[in-house]
Order: structure tokens, then C-alpha cells, then sequence
């Protein structure tokens, strides 16, 4: 079998292991550790394009070597598409994944309108070149948080299509559903067509 290696912009083993999980056994990922990058990666942007675009492109910079990132956010549509980029640190730098939803539920005290989507945005260089693919998965945010599973605002966001929340589900079932497997099946979809057009 002809293995295809990406290098992977992140230094999170469980990212990578996720990421991996979704892929054909003849691609693989490597992080920077592996490949011996010990620069910085900000996401310094409002916008899950350029945080996953100046990730990509700060390895691509510091390797001269093709690579992919990503940047993942939960868009709430009554608060104007945040948390987004900023879902990590919504409660503040260091705050966990419980002040991240409690802020998110506080700032929905009294609001009808639960839309939201999950979304991914996988940069790839490419022989130099740069694309961007997404993933989203649209659904409702639900108050109080259920289940014990996944991690971030799992627990209050129930995905279109289904009863239970992300948190609630095995990795396989949230996989049927989310915006990084679909975002991954968009970056699998893009190799093929470089590959094949050979561009
Ligand atoms: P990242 O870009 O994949 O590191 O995601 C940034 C942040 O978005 C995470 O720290 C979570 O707060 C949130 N997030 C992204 N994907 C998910 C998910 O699948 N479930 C719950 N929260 C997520």
C-alpha cells in the first residue's frame, strides 16, 4: 500500500488520533513534534479561516513543507455566530469547558431562538499552494448539559436528526454527524481531486 504522510499543524495528540480515526488506513498524519517543529502557533483571528490559514501557513513557513490545520468553533446564530473562533477561551483564557457552557447558557437566559452549528475549516497547502475545505453540522444548543462524553459544549448541543446530545453518543455515533468528520471527507474529496487533475 503507497502511504500518503501529511504533516498535521497542531501539537494535541488527541486531535491528531481523532483526526487519524476518520482517515483511510493509507494516509497518515504526523504532529510537529514528530517532525521537530518548536515554533509558536497562534490563532490570533476572529474567523475560523484565518486561524486555520495562518496556522498552515507558519508551518509551511518554518518547514518549506506541505501541511494541513484546522480550525473548529461552535457558531450560535442568536449571538451573531459566537462563541466561533473564539470557543476555546469564550470564559477566558484559562476557562474550563463548564464556565465556557455556563457563560454560553447565561448569555441565552431568556432567548427562543437555540440554532447553532458546530463548523471545521481544514487549511491545505498543497505543492505550495493553499485551499481551505469546512464541515458543519447545524443543531440546537439545550439547557441543562447531558452526558458525559466528548469534550467542549458536547453536552448542550444536539446535533439535526438526532434526540441526544454530542455528549451523550460514542465517538462513532458523533462521527456520523459532525462538522470534523464532514470536514474531513471534504479534505479526502479535495486530495483526490489534486491528485487525480495532478495539479
Ligand atoms: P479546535 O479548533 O478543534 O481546537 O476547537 C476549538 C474549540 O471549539 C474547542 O476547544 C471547543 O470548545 C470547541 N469545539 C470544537 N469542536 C468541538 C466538538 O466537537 N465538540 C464540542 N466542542 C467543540
Amino acid at each position: 500500500m503507497h502511504m500518503l504522510t501529511y504533516i498535521f499543524a497542531t501539537r494535541n495528540k488527541h486531535k491528531i488520533q481523532e483526526f487519524q480515526s476518520l482517515l483511510p488506513p493509507d494516509i497518515r498524519l504526523i504532529g510537529l513534534d514528530e517532525v521537530g517543529f518548536t515554533g509558536e502557533l497562534m490563532e490570533p483571528f476572529d474567523t475560523l479561516e484565518d486561524n486555520s490559514r495562518i496556522k498552515a501557513l507558519t508551518v509551511y513557513e518554518a518547514l518549506q513543507q506541505d501541511c494541513l490545520a484546522e480550525d473548529s468553533g461552535l457558531e450560535v446564530n442568536a449571538l451573531q455566530g459566537a462563541p466561533g473562533a473564539h470557543s476555546a477561551r469564550f470564559a477566558g483564557d484559562q476557562a474550563t469547558d463548564e464556565q465556557n457552557i455556563m457563560l454560553l447558557l447565561s448569555k441565552l437566559q431568556g432567548i427562543t431562538d437555540r440554532s447553532a452549528q458546530f463548523r471545521t475549516v481544514i487549511t491545505l497547502i498543497w505543492k505550495g499552494k493553499l485551499y481551505q475545505v469546512e464541515g458543519r453540522c447545524a443543531g440546537q444548543i439545550i439547557e441543562p448539559p447531558r452526558g458525559n462524553n466528548g469534550f467542549g459544549y458536547d453536552p448542550i448541543f444536539i446535533p439535526e436528526g438526532s434526540r441526544y446530545t454530542f455528549a451523550e453518543m460514542s465517538l462513532a455515533e458523533k462521527n456520523q454527524y459532525s462538522h470534523r468528520a464532514r470536514a474531513v471527507k471534504a479534505w479526502i474529496a479535495l486530495l483526490q481531486q489534486l491528485t487525480y487533475s495532478k495539479q
